[in-house]
């Protein structure tokens, strides 16, 4: 399965620098494009794309050195806590990242973790390797474009700085220029240009301008050290860091799972699901490299393919959509009026039960499924998809007012879910607490016009009974 990935790539060129590169990838961010010609080197600022194939800013740096005749450099920027990560995700991300670095090792470029962020710790390390302009990749959350817009002002002037979308398919600038309203509007911008990027990697290659010296290996003990997080969440053991792991769980689910997507993905007893997310959140796969992999089971399973892309594509484009264009993506004054209205007309309703942040986070509730769906979450770091929406919709049911069950359940699905800190996640909330990409419905109590699940809705779906013995309480 990996070799022939490795093959397709090899069959598109030698290496990128024969690629015709998609410059439509690729934003200027600095007032310069021009490498100064006594410069030594490139730095790609790896950040959302912890990967080495199949990663077009990674390709794109490479590109750039190749053709300038300099060494590659790559650069971590480690921050002591991010959001609500535990040890759990900081753990399968540091993994993956010592793999990112034994790898570049073998091609010749230069792994550097730095602690801190990069507006304070890039300008001195360019000044020291004497490099000469900056490629980065793109994720549309409020913190990270901070990180790369305080780069940007600290930058000199006369290093050029680039940003390349390597998460998207087709890159979020240009998927559409402004906030849609929902998939029925985006999907068909996103398919007409998909025979435009979804097309094969070149390989990146080892390096053929080496630096004079390679830096000493990282010390991962003292980096985790640097961490200031919550240590109480354990990591997980059935997802395993790294780009190679990620596809292998991609190859055990075009072999044994993706036949059942089609029909029973919205079942959480049944193993139908990719289980990807946590790989493609850390960005050590490529979502294109999958979709480009799973197409060529259409001819099996052509239901499940398409109902893959409408996620893995459609959805997921549409969740850096909403984040990318929408600075308040994660409150509701980030959602549409009807919804605004509706939820405020309801405020005062009677709650059928309230509950605190934290008998919710010890599964301490009357209902069964739910508390069975938040262990889930706990013990294995990753809720099954259908039971998102109907734990985060009882969380608006439970809590007492709008505000407090979004911030709960972004609370809850960051610290704990392996996949969290992600569009898809304040996506996935803000759908099922205040109607974005949703139309309304009929009103009913707290909930207002926004799409209502129940408990008789989920046992005609599945069988609830089976789900909550699993995941009961010892
Ligand atoms: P599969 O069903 O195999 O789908 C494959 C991929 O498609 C996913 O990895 C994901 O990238 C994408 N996808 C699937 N469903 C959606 C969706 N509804 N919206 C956007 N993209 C989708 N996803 C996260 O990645 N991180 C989160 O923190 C997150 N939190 C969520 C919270 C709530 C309340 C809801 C309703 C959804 C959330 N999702 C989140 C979206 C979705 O539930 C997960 O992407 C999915 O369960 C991940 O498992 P999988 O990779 O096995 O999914």
């Amino acid at each position: 399965f990996l070799q022939k990935i490795v093959k397709r790539r090899q069959k598109v060129c030698e290496n990128v620098s024969k690629f015709k590169f998609n410059k439509k990838r690729v934003k200027v961010l600095s007032e310069t494009q021009d490498f100064s010609e006594d410069s030594n080197g490139v730095l790609y600022w790896m950040s959302r794309d912890q990967r080495i194939q199949d990663n077009w800013a990674f390709l794109y740096a490479q590109r750039l050195a190749m053709k300038l005749e300099v060494p590659l450099h790559v650069c971590f920027c480690l921050v002591p806590k991010f959001l609500e990560a535990t040890i759990r995700q900081f753990g399968f991300m540091m993994k993956g990242l010592a793999l990112v670095e034994k790898e570049c090792r073998d091609l010749n470029i230069p792994f550097h973790l730095v602690l801190g962020e990069a507006s304070k710790s890039i300008p001195a390390f360019l000044k020291e390797h004497n490099i000469g302009g900056v490629v980065t990749d793109f994720s549309p959350l409020r913190i990270p474009m901070k990180w790369v817009d305080d780069l940007k002002k600290a930058l000199p002037k006369d290093i050029p700085f680039c940003q390349v979308d390597a998460h998207n398919i087709v890159p979020c600038w240009e998927a559409s220029p402004k906030l849609e309203y929902g998939a029925r509007t985006i999907r068909s911008k996103i398919n007409k240009q998909l025979g435009e990027y979804l097309t094969e990697f070149p390989p990146l290659v080892k390096h053929p301008h080496a630096p004079k010296q390679m830096p000493k290996e990282t010390d991962w003990v003292k980096a985790d050290g640097s961490l200031e997080i919550d240590r109480n969440v354990k990591e997980v053991a059935w997802a395993q860091p790294g780009t190679e792991a990620g596809l292998r769980m991609l190859e055990s689910f075009c072999e044994k799972r993706l036949k059942y997507f089609g029909t029973d993905r919205n079942d959480p007893n049944k193993q139908a699901l990719s289980n990807l997310s946590p790989w493609f959140h850390f960005g050590q796969i490529s979502v294109q490299r999958c979709i480009l992999t799973v197409r060529l089971y259409r001819s099996k399973s052509s239901e499940s393919v398409n109902a893959f892309i409408e996620e893995a594509v459609v959805r997921r484009e549409l969740a850096d959509n909403f984040c990318f264009y929408n600075p308040d993506y994660d409150a509701i004054k980030g959602t549409n009026d009807w919804a605004k209205k509706s939820l405020d007309l309801h405020r005062k309703d009677k709650r059928p039960y309230l509950y605190s942040r934290e008998q919710l986070e010890n599964s301490k509730t009357h209902d069964d499924l739910w508390n069975a769906a938040q262990i889930q979450l706990v013990t294995e770091g990753k809720m099954h998809g259908f039971l998102r929406m109907y734990w985060a919709k009882k969380i608006l049911e439970w809590t007492k007012s709008p505000e407090d069950a979004l911030a709960d359940a972004i609370y809850l699905n960051d610290k704990y879910n392996l996949d969290g800190r992600d569009p898809n996640g304040y996506v996935g909330c803000m759908w099922s607490i205040c109607g974005i990409h949703d139309q309304g419905w009929a009103e009913r109590a707290v909930f207002g016009k926004i799409r209502y699940m129940n408990y008789q809705g989920c046992k005609r779906k599945f069988d609830v009974a089976a789900f909550a013995r699993k995941y009961s309480k010892k």
